[in-house]
């Protein structure tokens, strides 16, 4: 086959911890995986992000213990999560964090003196049973299978491929007679190659999407650049069942720059250690909103700082860090080197903080081993739904979400791949290669910028923090003219980057409007005001 087009036996797409504990996984069992990405390392997505930590469990082992963890998620998820889903994880989190991030890909977790792991508790878990490495978990996770995963001959990563869309029967194949089977099946995926400015057609008997979450369709988010849907927007374009696509939890604080869209995370725990919240005027205001005051669960906190702002018009709030107990340096060295780069003196200034879009709790709509309702194809980590958190996220559950999936998705497929290759050679021929339907016109950035803005800032403002009838309907009309105005141009546009991330991030954004106008019931981080 041509470059442009290849065929393999598993195809990934997104290299975050889902995606590559896949790939190990299933390059360990002897499978041969194709890992692509959009970024230009495999770190370049909410893994590498990630600060508080990693759920394995209490110093009290035993059966107890996953009781205890499925409870707290149960009431954090307003128990609307997937039970089964739910023990799935408890039982077998303490496993693989076991087999792929101590003994496969070793993590430096923080220890204490004895040699044993150094356990810290966050907002909503009954007990301590948390492994950290200082507040840059993720990275250090990243690291450590990076390593694993470079070093693998059963793995080719290709960088800077941008997937535009997924292959199925009954879209793409020419030939008649594949589209009468009554079971549509994934083939794959056309894939933009940023390199030669060309989309690929990468076909495979088996297609993973690990393209992590949302963020960035939120006008603030805290997630890496990359993340607007594309997962979530290929999906349903191919017709594979969505779930629970309102429930997108906001952080209350992140870094605000008015120069830039970039939010970088100020951890909870800084507010833990006796920051406080005030306005331009250094006035503490989250008393009047809450008894527990800065300490009020996260979706109390970003609702009143929302309200803060739209009754003063300030674009930021800020964090006075001066009653800190703990140095700032070594007790926030990831907090204080992104203000730094902000020109921020911490310690000497308070940090302007605004709410942010942080986690997708919906997406794909996936089962126990990934399995999404379309043959061929699986999804895993945030871009998938597989009911674990319900309405809400339990703090740090979500990389072990994606960690235990990805081994579970790995061992699923590596047993179905013991057979050989699956897909028949006729039906590999009867995919066409990308097709330039337009006239070369060149995409304009003009176009791309001022879209973008009509997106994120019709999701904060429509479908953020405080969602209302006449807000998600208003969001609904100028999102269906925009997408329908995107979809004109894509056709008649040759292929880039940033064109492929406005056609996902526009779709996803739709389709997240939808759902939530949909939910009249305000429940966990979808929070109706009428
Ligand atoms: C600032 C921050 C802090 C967090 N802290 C924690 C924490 O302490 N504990 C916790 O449990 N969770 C935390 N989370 C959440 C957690 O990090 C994520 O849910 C998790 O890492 C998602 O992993 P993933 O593998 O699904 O996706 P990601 O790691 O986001 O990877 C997505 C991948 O998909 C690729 N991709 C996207 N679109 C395309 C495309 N079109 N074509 C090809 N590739 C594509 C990207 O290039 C990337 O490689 C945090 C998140 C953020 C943003």
């Amino acid at each position: 086959m041509e470059r442009t087009r290849r065929h393999t036996q598993v195809l990934i797409i997104g290299s975050g911890l889902a995606g590559c504990t896949a790939a190990l996984t299933l390059a360990d069992a002897g499978v041969e995986v194709l890992l692509i990405n959009a970024g230009e390392r495999l770190d370049d997505g909410n893994s590498a992000l990630a600060q508080g930590g990693i759920i394995y469990k209490s110093a009290q082992d035993g059966e107890n213990d996953a009781k205890r963890l499925a409870e707290d998620i149960l009431v954090a998820g307003h128990r609307i999560n997937r039970i089964c889903a739910v023990e799935h994880l408890c039982r077998q989190g303490p496993f693989c964090v076991e087999s792929v991030l101590i003994d496969r890909a070793p993590v430096p977790f923080d220890t204490l003196p004895d040699g044993s792991f150094r356990l810290t508790r966050e907002g909503g878990h009954s007990v301590p049973r948390i492994l950290h490495r200082a507040d840059y978990t993720g990275k250090a996770i990243m690291d450590s299978l990076m390593a694993a995963i470079e070093a693998h001959p059963k793995v080719t990563c290709l960088h800077r491929r941008a997937a535009i869309d997924l292959l199925t029967t009954h879209h793409h194949a020419k030939d008649s007679q594949h589209r009468y089977e009554v079971m549509n099946r994934c083939l794959g995926a056309y894939v933009l190659n940023e390199e030669t400015g060309e989309p690929e057609t990468l076909l495979a008997d088996w297609t993973i999407l690990a393209t992590g979450g949302v963020g960035h369709v939120f006008l603030h988010s805290t997630n890496a650049p990359g993340c607007v849907g594309a997962g979530v927007s290929m999906a349903f374009r191919a017709g594979v069942s969505l779930a629970n696509l309102e429930f997108m939890q906001f952080h209350p604080t992140s870094l605000f720059e008015e120069r830039t869209n970039r939010r970088p995370l100020i951890t909870e725990a800084m507010r833990g250690e006796g920051a406080r919240l005030v306005d331009k005027r250094g006035v503490h205001f989250m008393d009047h909103h809450d008894s527990r005051g800065d300490l009020a669960p996260r979706d109390v906190v970003a609702k009143a700082m929302l309200e803060e702002m739209l009754r003063s018009g300030d674009p930021c709030l800020y964090l006075d860090t001066s009653a800190v107990r703990r140095d700032l340096e070594t007790g926030f060295p990831t907090v204080c080197k992104a203000c730094r780069e902000a020109g921020i003196d911490v310690g000497h200034e308070p940090i302007p903080v605004v709410p942010a879009a942080h986690y997708f709790c919906g997406g794909i709509l996936a089962d126990i081993d990934g399995r999404t309702s379309m043959q061929g194809l699986y999804a895993i980590g945030e871009c998938s739904c597989t009911g674990i958190h319900g309405a809400n996220r339990l703090a740090s559950s979500s990389l072990l979400e994606a960690l235990v999936w990805g081994v579970g998705c790995g061992e699923h497929l590596a047993r179905m791949a013991k057979d050989g290759p699956t897909l028949p050679n006729d039906l590999m021929e009867a995919i066409p290669d990308w097709q330039h339907e337009g006239d070369d016109k060149r995409d304009d950035p003009a176009l791309i910028a001022q879209d973008w803005t009509t997106i994120r800032n019709t999701m904060w403002n429509y479908v953020g923090i405080s969602r209302s009838s006449a807000r998600l309907r208003r969001a609904f009309e100028d999102l269906r003219d925009l997408v329908r105005h995107i979809h004109d141009f894509y056709k008649n546009t040759r292929i880039t980057r940033r064109l492929v991330d406005l056609f996902h991030g526009s779709q996803t954004a739709y389709v997240i409007t939808q759902a939530a106008m949909r939910n009249k019931r305000s429940i966990g981080c979808h929070n109706r005001i009428d």
